[in-house]
């Protein structure tokens, strides 16, 4: 992981230009307030936190005297790390956990998320980040809805060297899937286990029931120890539906921001961290299997402003 941290900052983005043009005017004028107002709004900082941090800004340009467009970025920059909060942790739960019975289980983290967000992709590459840590991997394919979907897990699976537990019928029960791939971990001891799941938002009923009974039927062979909420930032304010919907149903403890690569929108982490109070954990940076980097919040605005 530690190797990809300088990886977000070179995302770049639109973003960063539009600012930095704002910022290095020698006196903002009205009109620059609003651009500037307007290019977080573009990004998805959303409404509330922008008006809060153009009023802080302001304030601050006013009462410290500040003139030098170096200065005004760099407090611009103190207040979006404030905003994206440095202070959580961010870290992910890989601990082992208990059995009613005491005996010790994998940690098991599940993915949720809508179809098409990169979940899949997102198993995958931190199935490649675990066993490149030297931990020991099995993938449970209970996104039994989408027909290739356990097909292209399995592929990643080979990729990376772990075994996936699937099933062999498309529309197979997706906890019955879920519960075979704890067993199968907890039986040959591996670290971690990850399971992969449909998300078909259509019906909140429907996806409740499912995610319900996955996380009911895995909790009876070990407790989980992360669910990861996915979602792509290049869809703005729908992410923050998803947010709120999984939120309710999924008992969510981290997100992750995929497809960052190629969209100034990242502002989004601010709504959606605010929205489920979880932090953004990881972020996808691509399709290729090194594009997941651990998230954090300075190398991250330093990205958008760069
Ligand atoms: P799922 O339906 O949620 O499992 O989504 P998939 O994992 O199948 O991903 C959907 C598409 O998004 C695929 O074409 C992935 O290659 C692509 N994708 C996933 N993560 C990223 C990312 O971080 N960046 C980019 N550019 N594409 C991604």
């Amino acid at each position: 992981f530690t190797r990809l941290r300088g990886r977000l900052a070179r995302s770049g983005s639109p973003l960063g230009a539009r600012l930095l043009a704002v910022l290095s005017r020698d006196h903002l004028t009205e009109d620059d307030w609003d651009e500037l107002e307007e290019t977080l709004l573009l990004a998805d900082v959303g409404a509330g936190p922008t008006g809060d941090l153009i009023e802080a800004l302001r304030t601050r340009v006013r009462v410290e005297g500040l003139r030098e467009p170096g200065a005004v970025r760099a407090v611009l920059r103190e207040q979006l790390v404030a905003l994206v909060d440095p202070t959580l942790d961010r870290s992910l739960n890989l601990a082992p956990g208990a059995d009613a019975a005491g005996a010790p289980t994998p940690a098991v983290v599940l993915v949720v998320g809508v179809n098409g967000t990169g979940k899949t992709t997102t198993v995958g590459k931190l199935a490649r980040v675990l066993v490149a840590e030297d931990r020991s991997v099995v993938l449970g394919a209970a996104d039994t809805f989408r027909a290739a979907a356990a097909d292209q897990l399995e592929t990643w699976g080979s990729r990376v060297g772990v075994p996936t537990v699937r099933s062999d019928r498309d529309g197979a029960d997706p906890a019955a899937v879920a519960f075979d791939a704890v067993r199968t971990g907890k039986a040959s001891g591996v670290d971690v286990v990850l399971v992969d799941t449909a998300g078909r938002l259509q019906n909140k009923a429907g996806l409740m029931d499912e995610l319900g009974k996955i996380t009911r039927v895995i909790t009876r062979e070990a407790p989980l120890a992360e669910v990861l909420l996915v979602l792509d930032a290049t869809t703005g304010q729908n992410g923050l539906n998803q947010a709120r919907v999984f939120g309710e149903v999924a008992g969510v403890t981290g997100i992750v921001l995929t497809k960052l690569d190629g969209t100034a929108k990242g502002g989004i982490v601010v709504a959606v961290q605010r929205e489920l109070g979880v932090p953004v954990k990881l972020v996808g940076l691509g399709e290729g299997p090194d594009d997941l980097a651990p998230f954090d919040a300075e190398t991250f605005v330093d990205g958008l402003l760069e």
